[in-house]
């Protein structure tokens, strides 16, 4: 939960339709506002079980890169957007080599939603367009390799659109792709500047018009690029689309906007950097990979390379196994709680480590008895909420190892009722 926490103001602000998923948050990060904390440890050693690892949570220290690829082809004349079949294996092969593990668009929004668990060090490959380069070069390179990839598809690209030419692939392939586990995301409907007022070129019956359009034009034209486009895939395709490519990397805070109504869980440019748990979703830079600068992967690779193996991942400790009190599922008659937990179970704590986070209250000047392996926190503010979630953090081994428990507070406690334990002087 506390990974939910850091994601919950983003989650929203991006996704509303995803909202089932956040039933289980608590209210309120908010830091602790304590200022007199009144530590009251309790000498009572519990005997030492090993601990039960209940449920994987994310490591919030990985680090992902995304490349984008366009076009494979032997012979370069347009280094920008392409590479040589040869360079781009070798890629490849040194991400492999380099121990980036490639993992799919899909895990990596799962991490950043907090549901799965990603390698520390890891790479996700896309390639823009639809070329049929990409389904018959591309394609069985990734295969070799076992690599999970995305395609960014601007749909009047696609064979016999508007735009499409005997070099773009076809729904036929992409069909294939998907059938073999390929992601499919948008990459608007003709693939231009989708800033508003910039120059483009309108295509009506075979005729093409340049023009700049603004407002209800603009947005008309604008619902095609980015939603049209992505109906249009998820109708021919009988797929979901979640992800948003911006052409060229060109965007502005209204063309994320309209992306972000439009149900598109994460926008995609091409500014690359290295993607962390806290990077916002509206703008995940990618390192596009041009034949004629070898260089933006070596550097992309070495920004992660040097990292140092990033953290083993979090592990759930029951807590039962904490002596906790309140226990979980407990339902205390105060709004005023002495909260207690036992790390003894877990084995040698690190000093310094130990963290207690309580829900309307945020990390709170919980102290810690090494001797008996007590945390404790009396609460010293009133808790407002019917329930009440803890989240015990230590680093054991160099582990990091969590608790987490909820407990209920009897109606009227919270307004005001009889407390059992004195209200300390503020
Ligand atoms: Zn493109």
């Amino acid at each position: 939960m506390i990974i939910r926490f850091a994601i919950l103001p983003l989650f929203l602000a991006l996704n509303l339709s995803m909202c089932k998923k956040q039933e289980s948050v608590s209210p309120s990060s908010q830091q602790a506002s304590a200022s007199s904390p009144a530590p009251a440890a309790v000498s009572t050693p519990v005997a030492a079980a090993s601990p039960k690892i209940t449920k994987p949570v994310v490591d919030q220290t990985a680090q992902v890169i995304i490349f984008c690829y366009h076009r494979l082809v032997d012979k370069i004349r347009y280094p920008g957007t392409e590479i040589t079949p040869a360079a781009f294996e070798a890629e490849m092969k040194e991400l492999k080599d380099r121990g980036i593990t490639v993992i799919s668009m899909q895990d990596l929004l799962a991490w950043k939603r907090g549901e799965k668990n990603i390698p520390p060090r890891s790479a996700v490959v896309t390639f823009d367009d639809g070329w049929k380069s990409q389904y018959e070069v591309a394609w069985p390179i990734m295969k070799k390799y076992g690599y999970p990839f995305t395609m960014f598809i601007y749909t009047e690209g696609v064979r016999g659109g508007s735009l499409g030419g005997g070099e773009a692939i076809t729904w036929e392939q992409l069909a294939d792709m998907r059938d073999n586990g390929v992601d499919i995301e948008a990459h608007t409907a003709t693939h231009q500047d989708l800033r508003e007022g910039h120059t483009i070129t309108l295509i009506a019956g075979g005729k093409r018009t340049r023009t700049k359009l603004t407002g209800p034009q603009y947005e008309q034209w604008m619902q095609n690029e980015v939603v049209g486009a992505k109906q249009l895939l998820e109708q021919r395709l009988g797929i979901k689309v979640n992800c948003f490519a911006v052409p060229f990397g060109n965007y502005n805070e209204h063309v994320k906007d309209i992306a972000r109504k439009s149900g598109y869980e994460a926008m995609f440019t091409v500014y690359g950097q290295p993607i962390t748990f806290t990077s916002p979703l509206d703008s995940i830079g990618r390192y596009a990979i041009e034949a004629n600068k070898p260089k933006v992967f070596e550097d992309a690779v070495k920004m992660i390379g040097t990292s140092t193996g990033g953290a083993a991942a979090v592990a759930e400790v029951g807590a039962k196994d904490l002596s906790t009190h309140p226990a979980d599922g407990e339902t205390v008659r105060t709004a005023l709680p002495l909260i207690k937990a036992n790390l003894s179970a877990i084995g040698a704590i690190e000093p310094g480590s130990v963290q207690l986070r309580v829900s309307g209250l945020g990390v709170v000047p919980a102290s810690y008895d090494p001797k008996s392996g007590t945390v404790s926190y009396q609460v010293t503010q009133k808790l407002h909420e019917k329930s009440c979630s803890v989240i015990l953090s230590a680093k054991s081994q160099g582990k990091k190892v969590e608790a987490h428990w909820t407990f209920g507070i009897e109606e009227g406690a919270a307004a005001g009722g009889t407390s059992p334990i004195p209200t300390p002087k503020k």
